[in-house]
C-alpha cells in the first residue's frame, strides 16, 4: 500500500515535471506538449493577417548608415532592432518563420526558463543554467538569440551580463516569472492583463541590473500560449512576439541524436529553431548542438540571430 501510494505520488511529481517543462516553450516532454505549443504559434483564430510571419516584409529597417548614429547602449532597455508592424487596433506583432526567405539561414533560440517560484529548487543546487552550452556557442560561432526570464537573470546575473554583452548573442524576454499569459497553459498560473504587461517590464528591468545591453523587444510566451486578449494585454510593450516553426524536442530529452534528428528534419530556410538553456530541464541541448551546427553547415545553413530574420 505504501509503495503503491509512493508511487502514484513518484508518477504525479514526474508529470507535474514534465507539464512544467512543456510550458518552457515547446517542449515534447509529452507526447502532445510539442503539439499543443505548436497550436498556440497558429491558434490566434482572429489574428489580423499581419501579424502573421509573412508580414516579416513590413518589419522596420534598421537605420542606415546614413541616419543618425545610434545612442550609446543603455543596459537592460530593449536596444534598437527591426520590429514588425502592430496588427489592427494596435494588437502585437507576431513572429514564428521568415517565410519570405529563400536563402539558408536558420536562428536556433533558446529559451533560458525559470520560474518565479523556483528560487528554493536553485538554492538547492538544480543548475537552471548552462555555461557548458554558451560556450559551446560561443566556440562554433554561432550567433543566437536567449530568450530570458527575468528570474533567471536574477538568479545567474553574471552570466546574464556575459551574455548581454557578447555581441554573438542578443537577448529576448521569456517574461519575469514564466507565467501564462493565456489560460489554460500547461498548468501554469495565469497573470491578469495588468500584471502581464507588469511581467514584460519586469524582465527588461531584471536584464537591466544585471548589466546586459544586447536586449531586443521581442517577447516569447511562457509555453507558447496566446490569444488575442494576450496579445492586446502587451501591445504597449511595443514588442514583437516571437513563436517557431521548428520543435527540437530537447525539453527531458536523454538522447541527443533524437534531438539532433528532429532539429536536422524541420529546418527550412527562415526556420526559427526552439531549444532551451537550462540543464534542469534539458541536459542533453549542448550535445545536441554540437551534432546539429556542422551537420545544418554542411547542408549550407547559416545561422542567424532572430533579428536578422525580422529585419530582412
Ligand atoms: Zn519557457
Amino acid at each position: 500500500m505504501t509503495i503503491s501510494v509512493r508511487r502514484t505520488a513518484a508518477l504525479a511529481a514526474v508529470a507535474a515535471l514534465s507539464a512544467a517543462l512543456a510550458a518552457c516553450g515547446g517542449g515534447t516532454g509529452t507526447p502532445d506538449a510539442g503539439g499543443r505549443a505548436r497550436m498556440g504559434a497558429s491558434a490566434a483564430p482572429s489574428a489580423p493577417a499581419s501579424a502573421s510571419p509573412s508580414a516579416a516584409g513590413s518589419a522596420t529597417p534598421p537605420p542606415g548608415p546614413g541616419s543618425s548614429p545610434p545612442a550609446t547602449p543603455q543596459a537592460g532597455a530593449p536596444g534598437k532592432a527591426p520590429t514588425m508592424a502592430p496588427g489592427p487596433g494596435g494588437l502585437t506583432p507576431v513572429f514564428d518563420r521568415a517565410k519570405q526567405h529563400t536563402d539558408k539561414t536558420v536562428a536556433l533560440t533558446f529559451d533560458a526558463d525559470m520560474t518565479s517560484d523556483q528560487g528554493p529548487r536553485a538554492a538547492g543546487g538544480e543548475r537552471f543554467d548552462n555555461p557548458q552550452l554558451i560556450s559551446t556557442l560561443r566556440t562554433l560561432k554561432v550567433p543566437s538569440t536567449v530568450f530570458m526570464t527575468g528570474r533567471w537573470a536574477e538568479e545567474y546575473p553574471d552570466q546574464a551580463k556575459s551574455i548581454g554583452t557578447d555581441p554573438n548573442f542578443e537577448i529576448a524576454n521569456h517574461s519575469y516569472s514564466h507565467h501564462a499569459f493565456k489560460s489554460p497553459c500547461y498548468g501554469l498560473p495565469t497573470l491578469d492583463e495588468a500584471a502581464a504587461r507588469a511581467d514584460v517590464d519586469r524582465a527588461f528591468e531584471a536584464f537591466r541590473k544585471a548589466g546586459a545591453v544586447n536586449t531586443v523587444p521581442y517577447f516569447r510566451f511562457p509555453g507558447g500560449c496566446y490569444d488575442d486578449q494576450a496579445l492586446r494585454a502587451i501591445s504597449t510593450a511595443k514588442v514583437t512576439a516571437v513563436q517557431w516553426d521548428v520543435v527540437s524536442g530537447d525539453a527531458f530529452a536523454k538522447d541527443p541524436d533524437a534531438v539532433a534528428e528532429q532539429v536536422l528534419s524541420g529546418v527550412k530556410p527562415g526556420s526559427v529553431v526552439v531549444m532551451h538553456c537550462t540543464r534542469s530541464a534539458a541536459p542533453v541541448t549542448e550535445e545536441a548542438i554540437r551534432k546539429i551546427v556542422p551537420e545544418l553547415r554542411k547542408r549550407g545553413y547559416r545561422f542567424v540571430k532572430v533579428s536578422d530574420l525580422i529585419g530582412k
